[in-house]
């Protein structure tokens, strides 16, 4: 019997949908930038509960034609292209006609209001599970607005695969902000229902958005550059050298107006800051590229997330020239920026004198008292990590970063316990926040004020820290308070359980220690077993990981072959 069969429509539309919704912010994707390809100047997206329940785009642009909506929810139906010899030249950020009906696909109901500019009279649309229930003719303004209920409603196994609702809408709101700054052109709006999450003005140019999203005083400090060659321009925004993260998610990268991933240009950029700013950083900043369109082909990637350049080398190393001489040319002196900026690895241990333990030239290491403990007498430091030390049993090496993470952990839980973590800042520090960041913050705003975080709105996107965990004086840098909240953030779950508390203490302890690679001097070294020697569990760090390793007479015997 045969066996191979043609699938029905529904199930193309779902199998079409898992690559193109994965969650609410690909809905939101979607439905904003079908807006952009219809020439609105104006966005509102309205979400409630993260998206999940529902997700409300609403434009002012040209509107649907009564007739044709129907069929702009059928699979591969496109007013934007009309064959494939189109592929070459898309200047839309849609093509493919697959995103309404594989939205209709999954989700639970969906209604549509639009309106010609011509047309006397708009259409209403409302479909679920596909079908249409009602196609009629409805009194509304021009543009279209389109209504998305309980998205993977059949499908309760991706639903459970989303996140909290405060996460989903962070996500969203990372999307708006990328999209509004390109498209300044535009208005846009994210509103919860509550309160309005993002709104930027359509201006001419991008200075509004930009400053909605990084702050007055980051955005200030963004500096222009530009460069071009055949075929293609290249504009953007670098971020001064003191105002570095831990990631790259700040660096927004545009391809003839669609955000992208585009690898090239992305090290391209960070090349610019290389030598610059420390090891592991990353600056920020926005790079939008003008390409014709036979250098790019964005029909790559079903989210349209990668698209592949032609000339990459060419223009990511000019990209690099104009932005590393747009943050040179820079009035101050770099040297006094880079002294400005947190050292790298601040030592709470042993900052006092920096010399090493001395190594003789005849090969005898120096030997420090043994007071450190009553058990071990140390030996020196090798690879800037271990410290080596002769115990009771033997030969010991502990790992000086798991050691100080084990104390840090062990004196955090214990003022945690009596209520003293929260250390207040001599000076409040401003830190400035994206949206999306806005979002996350108010939604761990209990969890980190048990934990000793004292932060408030001080209008717009600053937020004024006037206390943080008392971890030393790691945390008194809006890098590193923006790195820690971002460590904290991407813990997913808000958990107000024990062991959320607990691998939040350990997660301070860890950005609070003094890390592999750093000269320790003697005293330093001491201090730090003897601090180690008074935790209740010195032989594993906080995450599990061995905090020394014993090597005895026997094991030493066997390697020598002495026995
Ligand atoms: P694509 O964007 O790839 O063409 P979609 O499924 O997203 O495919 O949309 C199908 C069609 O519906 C579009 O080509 C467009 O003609 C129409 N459409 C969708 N959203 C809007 C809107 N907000 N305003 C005007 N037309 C729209
Ligand atoms: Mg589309």
């Amino acid at each position: 019997m045969a066996k191979i069969k043609f699938l029905d429509e529904e199930t193309i539309n779902q199998i079409a949908a898992g690559e193109v919704i994965e969650r609410p912010a690909s809905v939101v994707k979607e439905l904003v930038e079908n807006s952009i390809d219809a020439g609105a100047r104006k966005i509102l997206v309205e979400v409630e509960d993260g998206g999940k329940s529902l997700i409300k785009v609403t434009d002012d642009g040209c509107g649907i034609d009564g007739q044709d909506l129907p069929l702009a929810f059928k699979q591969h139906a496109t007013s934007k292209i009309s064959g494939a010899h189109d592929l070459a030249a898309i200047r839309t950020m849609g093509f493919r006609g697959e995103a309404l009906s594989s939205i209709a696909s999954v989700s639970r109901r969906l209604a549509v209001f639009t309106k010609t500019r011509e047309a006397k009279v708009g259409t209403y649309l409302l479909i679920e599970k596909a079908a249409t229930l009602e196609l009629k003719e409805a009194g509304c303004p021009a543009g279209t607005s389109i209504a998305v209920f309980d998205l993977f409603y059949h499908i309760p196994a991706r639903r459970k695969h989303l996140r909290g609702g405060e996460a989903e809408l962070a996500e969203i709101a990372d999307l708006i902000t990328e999209l509004a700054i390109i498209n300044f052109g535009i208005s846009f709006e994210l509103f919860t229902g509550r309160r309005t999450i993002f709104k930027s003005i359509r201006s001419q140019s991008w200075d509004d958005a930009l400053f909605r999203v990084f702050g007055l005083q980051t955005s200030r400090a963004l500096l222009p550059f530009r460069a071009k060659g055949k075929g293609w321009n290249l504009e953007g925004m670098a971020g001064d050298l003191l105002n570095t993260r831990s990631s790259p998610d700040r660096i927004f990268i545009y391809i003839n107006g669609r955000p992208v991933a585009a690898k090239a240009l992305m090290s391209g950029y960070r090349e610019a800051y290389r030598n610059l700013i420390p090891v592991g950083r990353s600056p920020i900043g926005v790079v939008s590229l003008r390409a014709e369109p036979r250098l790019v082909d964005v029909n790559v990637h079903p989210a349209k997330r990668e698209v592949r350049l032609l000339q990459e080398e060419e223009i990511s190393g000019a990209l690099t020239q104009a932005v590393s001489s747009a943050i040179r040319t820079e009035a101050r002196p770099p040297e006094k920026k880079l002294k400005a900026m947190p050292p790298e690895m601040p030592l709470d241990i042993g900052s006092g004198e920096q010399s090493t333990l001395p190594l003789e030239p005849s090969g005898q290491i120096a030997l420090v008292s043994p007071a450190a403990s009553p058990k071990a007498r140390i030996l020196g430091q090798v690879l800037n990590l271990y410290i080596v030390a002769e115990g009771e049993q033997g030969l010991m090496l502990i790992d000086q970063h798991a050691a100080a993470e084990r104390i840090s952990f062990e004196r955090l839980q214990e003022r945690y316990r009596t209520m003293m973590i929260s250390q207040e800042l001599a000076v409040p520090v401003t830190i400035e926040l994206t949206p999306s960041e806005q979002i996350l913050l108010e939604a761990w705003k209990e969890t980190l004020e048990e934990m000793g975080f004292e932060i408030a709105p001080f209008g717009g996107a600053t937020y004024q820290v006037r206390a943080v965990p008392a971890i030393g004086s790691r945390l008194e840098s809006p890098q590193a308070l923006h790195d820690v909240l971002k460590d904290l953030f991407s813990l997913g779950k808000v958990g107000a359980s024990a062991t959320a508390k607990e691998e939040i203490l350990k997660l301070l302890a860890c950005r609070g220690s003094i890390k592999s690679g750093v000269e320790l001097d003697s005293g330093g070294m001491k201090r730090l077993l003897k601090d180690l020697f008074a935790c209740n569990n010195p032989l594993t760090c906080p995450h599990g990981r061995p905090v020394m390793v014993v090597i005895d007479r026997g094991q030493l015997e066997t390697l020598f072959q002495r026995r």
